[in-house]
């Protein structure tokens, strides 16, 4: 039986893109090759690159407004120090809402200064900042979009004219924002868009070349552009897999259409911790994301029986960060409604057992 599956990343994928991608594999295009045995330079494979990002830059409604998407290897963890080796020039203001926000930091003080303009470390970051000011002398501001871990989301994001930098790793077509207020937008594809391996970043292509530092070429976003990420050999089952998403999503209706679901299955999972007294939420609730929904148990003796019942209802991967502890409820896109419906149900059962 297929499971619900809640896991944080790598995660849950549409069903009919695993069905494309494992033919894919066997036979691409009736070429009678697989995908990952042919050349990447193959016109095959070439326009499943241009595919990919060029339905990227659709989806988030950046097309012709001087972005270029690319998917590139390393993780997220990689642009944490690309980032900082091609706009970071003096100093970089970085706002610190938990673990992903923490390590782009560290990685960024390799290169200039850092200043946090906010932190909700004091309350091991449960909330997301707000009201803090953005100095006027900085390279960047670099934020962190939803915090996967700690499950709390950025919902209004600053009004600024310092270019803004944003790790979207667990919430990229999720919800409708307007995405032409990011001069960088970075995502590691295993949340929200494919297997682990790739990593979507869009990038607003006048914000490159000021700093005065030599950066490598694989570190350096203008050769990517200038090679239509192709500069080496791509992850290019990654990145087909990734385009099948990005199909599946634009056919579904966008990112319009899917919020609206995520929306729905938020608000079905947030009413039943707040209404259950047998659970409590983690993060503060103007601030709770509408893809990791983090919570613990009122009474610690339930785990047991709880874990069971979810173990029988086919409820995978909603264990907490080790960091927080408690559960994790992972709604991505390719979740269904019916999933959480699920979960739900197993909770209200608990309290009614209990
Ligand atoms: C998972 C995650 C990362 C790290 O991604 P890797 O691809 O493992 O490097 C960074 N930022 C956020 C917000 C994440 O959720």
């Amino acid at each position: 039986m297929k499971k619900h599956n809640f896991s944080a990343g790598p995660c849950i994928l549409p069903q009919e893109v695993m069905k494309k991608a494992s033919e894919a594999v066997l036979d691409f295009n009736g070429l009678g090759l697989s995908l990952i045995e042919i050349s990447h330079r193959s016109k095959d494979f070439v326009a499943v690159m241009d595919k990919a990002r060029s339905l990227s830059l659709e989806l988030l409604d950046l097309q012709d407004k001087g972005y270029q998407a690319l998917f590139l290897q390393g993780g997220a963890s990689m642009e944490f120090l690309m980032v900082a080796y091609n706009l970071l020039e003096k100093k970089a203001g970085y706002l610190n809402t938990g673990t992903w926000a923490d390590k782009a930091i560290k990685e960024a003080r390799i290169f200039g200064e850092v200043v946090e303009v906010g932190s909700s470390k004091d309350k091991n970051y449960n909330y997301i900042p707000k009201g803090y000011s953005v100095p006027t002398d900085l390279d960047y501001l670099h934020l962190t979009s939803n915090n996967t871990i700690f499950g709390t989301q950025i919902k209004d994001f600053p009004k600024t004219t310092t270019p803004l930098v944003c790790d979207m790793s667990s919430d990229i077509f999720s919800r409708q924002l307007d995405f032409s207020q990011f001069d960088l937008i970075y995502a590691g594809a295993q949340k929200n868009m494919g297997p682990a391996g790739t990593t979507l970043v869009v990038i607003k292509e006048d914000i490159l070349g000021k700093v005065s530092r030599t950066i490598p070429s694989m570190l350096n976003y203008k050769v990517h552009i200038e090679k239509e990420s192709m500069f080496n050999t791509p992850a290019v089952f990654p990145v087909y897999v990734s385009m099948l998403t990005l199909e599946w999503l634009k056919n579904l209706g966008g990112i319009a259409a899917i919020e609206e679901v995520n929306e729905k299955k938020a608000r079905l999972l947030y009413s039943e911790i707040d209404l259950n007294p047998l659970f409590r939420g983690y993060a503060q609730k103007e601030d709770r994301s509408i893809m990791n929904a983090t919570f613990t148990l009122t009474e610690e003796k339930l785990k047991g029986v709880f874990d069971e019942m979810c173990k029988e209802a086919g409820i995978n991967g909603i264990h907490g960060h080790r960091s927080i502890g408690g559960y994790r409820a992972s709604m991505y896109n390719a979740l269904s409604l019916d999933s959480v419906g699920t979960l739900v149900d197993v909770m209200s059962e608990l309290e009614r057992k209990g």
